[in-house]
């Protein structure tokens, strides 16, 4: 079984990119539906978009939710007595890639860098947070733009369809390899 790990935001909408994404990844790593299994972290948006793409092609899910309500020793003494603890999707992240992936699907809603004036509290930290992490694992990391969300206009997407040419990539609508780079933090 090949591991796919993914990662995305909770305002990730778009089922036609995450199905291309999915396809195009078993193209990559030359196996089948039935041979893959897509791990993820089971939370709203992305996660369960994906998981539910994954299982209407026959690809086995792996869930990791984060457990929000528990903290551990390596919280910080401020974090007594909060509700909800600020690393647990940290540690989920960890967790996931401690367990080994042959590739990691990124599905940001937002740039790598802030927009001037923008808070970071919506923008896709976490998925930033575990593609870097993935990334830093060793595992082949692509990040994945949705076809309206691709946040550096018509040059980065030029820069994009240049590097995907020299990698013998083809970026298409579906059916192809959606908007699709390798790792860099812009
Ligand atoms: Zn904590």
């Amino acid at each position: 079984m090949k591991r796919i790990l993914m990662t995305g935001s909770r305002d990730w909408t778009d089922a036609q990119v995450s199905a291309d994404a999915l396809n195009a990844t078993l193209a990559l790593l030359g196996v089948s539906a039935a041979e893959a299994i897509l791990v993820h972290g089971g939370a709203a948006g992305a996660d369960q978009l994906l998981a539910q793409t994954a299982q209407q092609h026959g690809i086995a899910t792996e869930g990791h939710p984060a457990e929000w309500g528990v903290h551990t020793s390596r919280c910080p003494a401020w974090h007594h007595g909060l509700d909800v603890c600020k690393l647990a999707g940290h540690r989920r992240n960890d967790a996931m890639i401690a367990a080994g992936a042959e590739a990691c699907l990124a599905f940001p809603t937002h740039g790598y860098h802030l927009a001037e004036g923008e808070d970071r509290a919506r923008t896709s930290r976490g998925t930033w947070d575990c593609a870097e992490k993935a990334m830093k694992a060793g595992i082949p990391t692509l990040v994945v733009w949705g076809k309206d969300l691709y946040p550096f206009g018509d040059l980065g997407a030029e820069v994009l369809r240049r590097r995907a040419v020299e990698r013998d990539l083809t970026l298409g609508g579906a059916g192809q390899l959606p908007i699709l780079e390798t790792w860099l933090p812009f």
